[in-house]
């Protein structure tokens, strides 16, 4: 089923949650809200629900205008962060439940509920979790059950509120790669909150970037973290440096260095700029033309990457990520004078940052 969200706005009292926000879901894709906390992404998901309503704009599900319709009528299945599994019921009759308490001519046979319960407990990997009761379950494996008991009542839109939030980083990790590969079998079409960025990039096909109750860009995960509409989406997305300076003929003029940029990058005046830490070049001594001239404060290398932090002229700290080996082979250490080649410069008008 498609989504498209047209023109929402949502006040409480004075303050506007969300404002004027659309956005297209086609059917079967997996889109994530992504913005930070307050943002807006909950009041939007229940919204699309049915579980809240708009002051104003539509909420069109497969083409049909369904903003004033019920919860029960919209066909939504939902996963929240605190999974409200029943305590006191086996695993096999949390996944039921939802057929169970359907009205008897929609019901299907206690047979048929058995079977679909076991298909779908194969499907989340846990059908050998049947008769254990929730308490009994991990964290990961009960939102794993959450799921199968969102599902069982066939959705036709899949919404999932932070379902990851309460768990620990690994167990987030792997959960999300295991929630893209059964979206991928299933193709339901879903939505999911989260302010996790790197959470959004690895799962959505579509990213929904949300500030302040505005969208501020919607694409690929590869094109919102790549070219960043906003000052907001490249600070949000990851880590980045932030560089204040100005644009003059074609350079970014940060204190006395000055930056070649591409022939559209950037118009004449006061410039906020930004580089992500993998996107230096780093070149032993202060004689490269077109580079920031640093000085090495401290290098942390664990793992794959040195993390480089340097001084930049009045005393700016610069993050850079270079391959370990890489990094070994220019023979530089702590204290050590580096010019510094962005290889990739987002610029945007200083203006833009307040916005
Ligand atoms: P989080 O990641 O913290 O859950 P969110 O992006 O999901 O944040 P929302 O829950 O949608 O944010 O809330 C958006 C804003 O609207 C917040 O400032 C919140 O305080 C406010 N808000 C939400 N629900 C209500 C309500 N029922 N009454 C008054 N204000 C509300």
């Amino acid at each position: 089923m498609s989504i498209a969200i047209r023109n929402i706005s949502k006040q409480f009292g004075a303050f506007k949650a969300l404002d004027d926000v659309s956005i297209d879901v086609p059917s079967g894709e997996l889109v994530a809200l992504l913005g930070p906390s307050g943002c807006g992404k909950t009041t939007l998901l229940r919204i699309i629900a049915g579980l809240d309503f708009a002051d104003s704009g539509q909420i069109v599900l497969d083409g049909d205008d369904a903003s004033a319709r019920h919860v029960r009528e919209r066909h939504v299945g939902f996963v929240f962060q605190h999974y409200a599994l029943f305590r006191h019921m086996s695993i096999a009759d949390n996944v039921a439940f939802g057929l169970r308490v359907k009205p008897r001519r929609e019901r299907l046979a206690e047979a048929d509920i058995k079977r679909r319960v076991k298909r779908l407990l194969e499907l989340v990997q846990l059908d050998w979790l049947a008769d254990r009761y929730p308490s009994q379950l991990s964290g990961g494996q009960r939102q794993r059950i959450a799921l199968a008991r969102a599902l069982a009542v066939d959705p036709k839109v899949l919404l999932l509120d932070e379902p990851f939030g309460a768990l620990d980083a690994k167990v987030r990790k792997e959960l999300r790669r295991w929630l893209r590969q059964l979206h991928d079998e299933i193709h339901v079409t879903s939505v999911f909150v989260t302010h996790d960025q790197e959470e959004a990039l690895e799962v959505s096909d579509r990213v929904v970037v949300i500030n302040k109750g505005k969208v501020e860009q919607i694409g690929t995960p590869e094109s919102v973290y790549d070219h960043p509409a906003t000052p907001f989406v490249a600070n949000f997305l990851g880590s980045v440096n932030l560089f204040h300076g100005r644009v003059e003929d074609g350079h970014l003029h940060v204190g006395n260095d000055a930056l070649a940029l591409g022939a559209s990058e950037g118009s004449d005046g006061k410039a906020v700029a930004f580089v992500r830490p993998h996107e230096f070049d780093l070149v032993p001594g202060w004689d490269e033309q077109g580079a920031l001239a640093a000085r090495i404060v401290r290098v942390v290398s664990v793992g794959p990457s040195a993390q480089i932090e340097l001084a930049h002229g009045d005393g700016k700290l610069i993050e850079v990520s270079l391959g370990r080996d890489a990094f070994r082979l220019l023979g530089l250490s702590e204290g050590d004078r580096v010019s510094l080649r962005p290889r990739h410069i987002r610029v945007f008008p200083t203006d833009a940052l307040a916005a």
